[in-house]
């Protein structure tokens, strides 16, 4: 039964994912989120077939069926991601399903919300470079709100009051992010970055929301400098040919979107509910 359930969960997770699609190239765009998807190229309106998620896109080829042009890799990326996170979350809460159905059911769909958040905030973070305040502000009020409610041991929904530091470490976590934006005149840091600190600190609290930072900044670095050791090597490859392909030439942008990476630290936080602070906690 546990199989099936996490099946459907991926297969509805690739269809919210192609919405989220459908939101992503709207938002800003002043086109409602009505309205029939056409190809960018030849203005065809998609039929169902075209719109299979995941699939459409491996059976046609990654093209459009009639004018052959390419469709982006974004649409199937965005759908399999959604679909993993969906599939992930349930069987993440699948023990709380059997000791209280309630209390499942208010978990998983709180969580399959800020899911589809995450996906909008990186995919939008990746392609514009700026984190749209409608997102983060719906992730930090959602974290928010989750401060104060509670469950009793019957599995029944109480309203709590938080302590002081639980409703202090959005804050806390936000301060190192609004420092840096501060003294590099936003260079360094985005101030949409202090704002996903925030909600980061509410949704999973201080001490898991600081290891989803801290891996934010390591797996950043990791890739920074891959990004720039292939930068290097394509230069000095540069318009020579490996292995019969031409060399492109890459260069470190410099402008890299951040949140991507804090979002993959806060995945492996939630996930695998790691902390950096319990694992070296003997040491202390
Ligand atoms: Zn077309």
């Amino acid at each position: 039964m546990h199989i099936y359930f996490t099946i459907f969960f991926f297969v509805f997770g690739t269809i919210i994912g192609s919405f989220l699609n459908v939101v992503l190239y709207r938002f800003n765009t002043g086109k409602t989120l009505m309205g029939r998807s056409r190809c960018f190229s030849c203005r065809r309106n998609l039929s169902p077939i075209d719109l299979v998620p995941v699939l459409s896109y491996i059976s046609f080829g990654g093209k459009c069926r009639t004018c052959k042009s390419r469709i982006s890799i974004q649409y199937p990326l965005v759908e399999l991601a959604t679909g993993i996170l969906f599939a992930g979350s349930y069987m993440l809460f699948s023990p709380v399903l059997e000791a209280s159905p309630t209390m499942f059911l208010i978990q998983f769909v709180y969580t399959l919300i800020i899911m589809s958040l995450l996906v909008l905030i990186t995919v939008y973070d990746m392609r514009h470079k700026i984190i749209p305040d409608m997102f983060v502000f719906t992730f930090i009020g959602l974290s928010f709100s989750t401060l104060f409610l509670g469950f009793d041991s019957f599995g029944n929904i109480l309203f709590r009051i938080p302590d002081l530091l639980q409703l202090a470490s959005g804050f806390i976590l936000a301060f190192p992010f609004y420092f840096l934006w501060l003294i590099s005149d936003g260079r360094w840091m985005g101030f949409g970055d202090a704002k996903l600190a925030v909600g980061f600190g509410w949704f999973l609290g201080l001490s898991s929301g600081a290891t989803a930072i801290v891996l934010g900044f390591w797996i950043g670095a990791a890739v920074s400098l891959l990004l720039l050791g292939m930068g290097y090597l394509s230069k000095q490859y540069a318009h020579k040919k490996v292995l019969g392909m031409k060399v492109p030439h890459l260069s470190l942008k410099s402008e890299v979107p951040f949140a991507p990476f804090l979002i993959a630290g806060l995945l492996i936080v939630f996930f695998f509910r790691y902390n950096l602070f319990e694992s070296f906690a003997y040491l202390i």
